[in-house]
Parts: C-alpha cells; structure tokens; sequence
C-alpha cells in the first residue's frame, strides 16, 4: 500500500503530495491522519502527515520510516487544511499546524509539551495490619489515608506533618502505593462560580431564539446576523441556544475578539454551564494550559469551547453551532500565514456539518449587514436594552473652534466641566484617544524633517524619557534637539497620546487618581485585565486608554466617557477607516451609563460635520450603512467586489521591483487572454515600502473571487517562488491591514 503524504514544512516548494510505501511492519499502524517520519532528500529525515491511501503509486518510492502517532488529525480536518491552503495561499501543512495540539507541532524540533502530572498516595489496603509501623508520623499519615482516601503527596506531607522520607519508608513496606496521576493546569476554573439560571427571553429575544432554535432542530446550515445593540441581550441568546444545542448531546464553539476574552465573558459561561462543560483558548495561555484544555476538548469532557479565532479549529467532536461574538472585529482576520478569515472558515465548517452560524454585533460589518439586506443571511434584530438602560447622551465638540477660542490643552471647556462634576459625584470617567504614545510625530518647522527610522520608511514615535521609537522594528533612539537636516532648533513634537493626555489631566485635576491603558502599560500577561480590575475595583477617578478600553468590561460606575480624539482613525488610506471610528466611537459610548447611572458622551473632533462622527452620535447605525454602502459601490470596494494583495518583499531593492513587475505581467497576459473580469493594477510599492531593511512591492487585484482567480493567484505566487527564492511573496484577500 501506498500513502499519499504531505510533508510538515513551510517551504514552498513542499507544499504537494509525496508517495511512500507502507512497509509490512507498519501496515496497521498507518492511517489518514497519521503521523508519520519518512526520509527525505539525502539522509535527511522529515515529518509528514497521510492524507490519502492508494494502492500504487507512479513513481519509485520510498518506505516509511516510523509511525509517531496513528490517530492524529481527521479525514475532515485535512479536507478543510486542503481548502484552506488553496483559499488563503499557503501550505497544506500550516494550515494543519493550526488543528494540531499545542506544542506539538513539530516532534522533531520540538520538546513536546507533555500532560502534567503529580504524585498520588493512597493506601492499599485499610486492613492491612499496621505491625511495622512504629513511629508517629507514620501512624498518622496512614490513619489520614485511610480517613481520606486518595491524596497529593505534597498536601499528605503538610497535613500531617511528616515527610517525604516517612512516606517512601511507607511505600518500601507495601503499606502505600504512589501513582502518578494527570492534574490540569486550568486557569478559569479555580475560581468557585455561583450558579446561575436562564432568564425569561424578552419578545425580541425569543423570535431570535426561536429562528435559531428551528435551525438546530432542522440540522440546517443557516446563517444569523444577530444586530443588537450593547446591552440588548445577545449572550443571554447565545446561553440559551448553546444550552438548546447541550441537551441534543452536541458541542458548541464560540469566537470573541481575543481582547474581549476576560475572566468575566468566561464566567457567566461558567455560571450558567458549569466549569466541566467549558474549555477557554487564548494566546495568553502558557502552553502547558492550552494543551490541557485542548485535551479536554478531545477527550469530550469540554462541550463548549470559548476562544479567539483559532479555537475553531479545537478538536471539538459532534459540533451543532458556532458563534462569532463582535463580528465586525478585525482580529478575525489573521495576519499571518495562513490569512485566514474567522467567518469564512467558520461558514465552511457550518456548511459541512449542517449547523447554524451566529454572527452577533451592535456594529456589523457593512459587508455582513449586506448581505443580511441581500437576504443571503437571516436578520435578527435587539432593538431595545434588554435591561431597560437608556443610550446614553451624546454630545460634540468642534475642536476648531475651541483652538479658535485660545484653548490649546487637549481637553475642551465642555469636556473639562463634566470631567470635574464626575469627580464631585465620585462617578467615574473613561478618556479614549485614537492614538498611542507621547507624541506621534517629530517634525521641523522650517524644513519639513521627519524623524524616521533607519530601518523602516515610517515615523519615529516620540515617547516619553527623550525616546524615539519605531513601532515596527523597535529600533530606539534619542530624541533631537535640533534638525540633523538644517540644524535649527524649531522642533515641534507633533501630535498627542495617551501618556501626554495623562500629563494634561494630573496637572487640571491633581487630586483626581488616574491610571493608563495602552500597548505601553499592557504586556505582562494578564496586565490588560489587571488594569481593569484595579480600575474597578479601586475606584480610580480616571481610566486612559487607547483601542483597549473599548471592549469587553462592565462598568456600573463609568458615568461619563470622553472621546478625546475621534479623528485618529478618519483619513488613514484605509477604504474601512471611516467604517472602524464609526464602529469604535459607538462602541466607546456603549461604556457609559450601563446600569441605572445615566451616562453622558463627549466626542471632541476637528471634523464635526463628518457623517461618520454625526451618525455615531446619533448611534444610528441603519443612516451610516446606507451612506457608506453607497460610497463602496461607487468605488468598487468589499463587499462589491474583493480586494487581493500580492506582496513581495525582500533587501535587494532592484530584485524585489523586477520579480513584482514580472509577475504582473504574468497576470495581465493571463487576464487579457483569458477575458477575465478582473481589474489589475500595476505594480508599486506598498504605503510602507521598508519595513526592517526589507523593500516592499505589491499587485493588486479587485475582483470577486471564484475558483478561477484562486488558480490564477496560485499560479501567479509559483512563477515567483521559482524566479526568486530571495523574495518573500505572499497573497492576502481582503487583509485587515492595507499597509
Ligand atoms: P449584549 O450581549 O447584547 O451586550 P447581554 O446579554 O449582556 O447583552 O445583556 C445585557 C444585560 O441585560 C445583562 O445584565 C443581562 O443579564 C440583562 N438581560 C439580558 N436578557 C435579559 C432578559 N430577558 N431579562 C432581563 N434581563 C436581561
Ligand atoms: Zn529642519
Ligand atoms: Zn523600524
């Protein structure tokens, strides 16, 4: 017999189906899905994976070599890494990377991460006569055991005060056995979670459960965008239907933003199923704890699995939903290889396994709320608060006007005041600034010099201490006090940030308490929600933030929310710029006034008369959905068509600029010849074209993708590859990143 295997590597050339025989020895051992060594090249030997097997084969092939796991991923999950790679423009086998356990990915490289295991003493027989036993400690740790039953060694030797050397003596008489046993490392489920039972669903609630739940029953791929606003009672929806999808003995998936996965998203899970039913995956997790919840998960002791993006590919067994919480976030799309979309794969899987697809927001994609309008999707719509909270007031202030009245601080009269009643009140205030940093930029006034950093073509970042730093690189380095260019001294540091806006509130108001949250402040593991906690729990007046405050938490004595930049992510050569403020600014002011405290918004911007700051005052989502849709259809921009960026990158400068042009001409004979309704563009540099003394080029491509354009991309990314292995090529469809 013969196995058709894929070889675990990402070099390009790899990326196809290798024959090999299946030696004697071995032949029950071999299976779709298994792991498997195999020589390869001279003397070299490699990992692959089987994913077919055939009788005979074409060419003279080589033996297996060894069976490292017989069972190892399924028939499925190799269809769906087949797709994927052909989809998204990768490797076959980094897309299976994605499915494999934690640490695991590679046994040759890797030392694998292992179960955790600790020692057990029990005794062996509670009438066992205790002749030998003479002294004390010995006595007591065998009455403890035989009181208790089972215990970890390290508690035994502190309860009853005795030692190791007493429990082995035990042990080398044959009094007590010691055995190793799996313990988990599981960061959620410590903590005891009071119960908690299901609420009565509201009408608006239960047409949408009901839709769902004729989805479940039907076992039916449909798909649902669930539009509700902030506290319109979405979760108590997805619990109710999970639990639905629980009680057909099925398993559940559910995607948040990986930012929004804190300790209290997971904890109503926990109160309303349980900590057993429950699996978390997230970044943040050690290795070791992702691997034990992955296990629980395989092994079916986990039936709902909460995670980021990648939990969608948790060996999760009999699946009857999946869900995606906040599904306009663009952590749904990966950065890197595989590109993959969250919602893509997810509709995939949906399909192929007859299942419901959720995709919950208060903010849709414009492409999601499309094609809901389209009727390709179901709408299912939260008008109301479901706990009767009110939208807070939202108010706007012309930054110009303020700059024209003398004020030059970041923060307007307006802003000012209702910041210094909250304080009187001793409510509290969130300000969210688009931007992070002291400073953004470090210009010259007379000559028009930038700072940029000598490894990327972007701007330094002014921080604080004198330092300039390259976000992309991280390369440092002092900031000047004159122009290297034409040495005068009118250096301006242009732009605001959070650290400077901190600055600005201690000296108004120095007997507020403040603290900071930004990409500064947040690195250590857990910092994110320690910030949060701590902002909370301690009642600190004034909670500064980028991005990051915007999300997940719940803030019973949050009153007041100030936007003091709204502009930061209008204007970025970004066809979604005005779509993300639109999204954010709503969300910023979903923060305020969530319990019976009314709350009060502030957007301060230089650009009030934009229908995107106007709108998200208004919350009115359904008037900027239509404006911006209309602008995207003139335009030619998602959803009416779908953007494909080939990149190339490389540190010869001339090299990266002929292979790019090549392959452009490559697409165009292609296009033109075979009539393709495909608009190309030439090849030019990207927005930033060094990042990291690599010279960066790019094609693009608008177009709606069929199976057609993936072959051509495909093809066009294997003329590359052979005209260069110095350049790096890539294809992303409609990244998340246009830089
Ligand atoms: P969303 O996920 O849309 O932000 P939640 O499900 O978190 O909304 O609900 C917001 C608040 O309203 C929560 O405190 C929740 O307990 C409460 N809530 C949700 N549904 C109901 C209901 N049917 N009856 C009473 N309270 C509800
Ligand atoms: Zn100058
Ligand atoms: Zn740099």
């Amino acid at each position: 017999m013969i196995a058709q295997v894929i070889i675990n590597s990402n070099v390009k050339q790899l990326n196809k189906e290798f024959d090999y025989n299946i030696p004697e020895r071995l032949k029950n051992k071999v299976h779709i899905g298994s792991r498997i060594l195999i020589p390869f090249g001279r003397n070299k030997k490699q990992e692959g994976f089987v994913i077919a097997i055939k009788n005979n084969s074409e060419f003279k092939v080589k033996d297996i070599l060894d069976v490292e796991d017989e069972e190892y991923i399924t028939k499925e999950r190799i269809n769906l890494a087949e797709w994927m790679a052909r989809r998204y423009f990768c490797n076959v086998s980094d897309c299976i990377k994605l499915m494999l356990p934690p640490g695991t990915t590679s046994r040759i490289v890797a030392n694998r991460i292992k179960e955790r295991t600790m020692k057990f003493a029990n005794i062996i027989d509670k009438n066992i006569e205790e002749k030998e036993v003479r002294t004390d400690k010995q006595k007591r740790v065998l009455k403890f055991l035989r009181e208790n039953g089972e215990t970890l060694i390290s508690d035994l030797e502190c309860l009853t005060d005795s030692s190791l050397a007493v429990i082995k003596n035990l042990y080398n008489k044959g009094y007590i056995k010691i055995e190793e046993k799996q313990v988990e490392r599981n960061p959620f489920i410590n903590k005891k979670i009071q119960r908690d039972k299901k609420l009565e669903l509201n009408i608006e609630q239960k047409h949408a459960y009901n839709y769902i739940c004729t989805a479940i029953v039907n076992k039916k791929y449909e798909e649902f965008l669930l539009f509700g606003v902030t506290g319109s009672g979405k979760t108590e929806i997805y619990l109710q239907v999970i639990e639905k999808v629980l009680n057909s003995d099925k398993t559940s998936i559910m995607l948040v933003p990986e930012i929004s996965l804190t300790p209290q998203t997971v904890n109503r899970f926990i109160a309303r199923f349980g900590a057993e039913n429950i699996a978390v995956l997230h970044s943040k997790l050690s290795m070791g704890e992702r691997f034990d919840q992955w296990n629980r998960i395989k092994c079916g002791k986990a039936k709902i699995v909460i995670g980021a993006r990648s939990a969608l590919f948790a060996p999760i067994d009999k699946l009857g939903l999946i869900i995606i919480d906040e599904e306009h976030d663009s952590s749904y799309k990966s950065e890197m290889s595989p590109r993959y979309h969250a919602k893509e794969v997810s509709r995939k899987i949906a399909k192929e396994n007859n299942i419901p697809l959720i995709l919950g927001s208060a903010t849709p994609e414009l492409g999601s709320y499309y094609r809901a309008e389209k009727k390709e999707i179901c709408l299912l719509e939260l008008k109301n608060r479901a706990n009767r909270g009110n939208l807070p007031e939202v108010e706007i202030v012309d930054l110009k006007k303020e700059l024209a009245n003398g004020n030059r601080s970041m923060i307007s009269v307006r802003l000012y005041e209702e910041i210094r009643k909250n304080l009187e009140k001793r409510q509290q205030t969130i300000l969210f600034l688009n931007r992070r940093g002291y400073s953004t930029f470090v210009i010259c006034r007379d000559c028009g010099y930038t700072a940029k950093c000598k490894n990327c073509n972007i701007s330094m970042t002014y921080h604080s201490n004198n330092i300039l730093k390259c976000h992309y690189c991280g390369y440092e380095m002092q900031a000047m006090s004159k122009c290297p260019n034409c040495d005068s001294k009118n250096i301006k540091y242009y732009g605001t940030g959070t650290q400077k806006l901190e600055e600005q509130i201690k000296k108004i108001f120095p007997q507020a308490t403040t603290i900071r949250m930004d990409i500064d402040t947040v690195s250590k593991k857990n910092s994110h929600e320690e910030i949060l906690e701590k902002f909370k729990n301690d009642n600190i007046d004034i909670l500064i933030g980028t991005q990051m405050v915007v999300k997940g938490h719940h803030f019973p004595n949050v009153t007041l929310v100030g936007v003091v930049s709204a502009d930061g992510s209008l204007n970025l050569g970004d066809y979604r710029a005005t779509e993300r403020t639109f999204q954010i600014l709503t969300q910023v002011a979903g923060r305020a006034g969530r319990d019976k405290l009314p709350g009060k918004v502030i957007i301060q911007t230089y650009e009030p008369e934009n229908y995107c700051i106007e709108l998200a005052k208004k919350q009115n989502y359904i008037e900027f959905y239509n404006t911006e849709i209309a602008l995207r259809k003139q335009l030619k921009y998602p959803p009416f068509c779908d953007i494909i960026i080939i990149g190339f990158s490389g540190t010869n400068e001339e090299n990266v600029i002929k292979t790019s042009k090549h392959v452009h001409n490559y697409l165009k004979e292609k296009v033109i010849g075979e009539n393709m309704p495909i608009l190309l563009y030439s090849a030019i540099p990207a927005p930033i074209d060094k990042i990291k003394n690599k010279y960066r080029w790019r094609i693009l491509i608008k177009c709606k993708l069929d199976d057609k354009i993936i072959s051509l991309v495909n093809s066009a990314l294997k003329i590359s590859y052979k005209l260069s292995q110095n350049i790096r090529t890539i294809a992303d469809i409609n990244p998340s990143n246009m830089m």
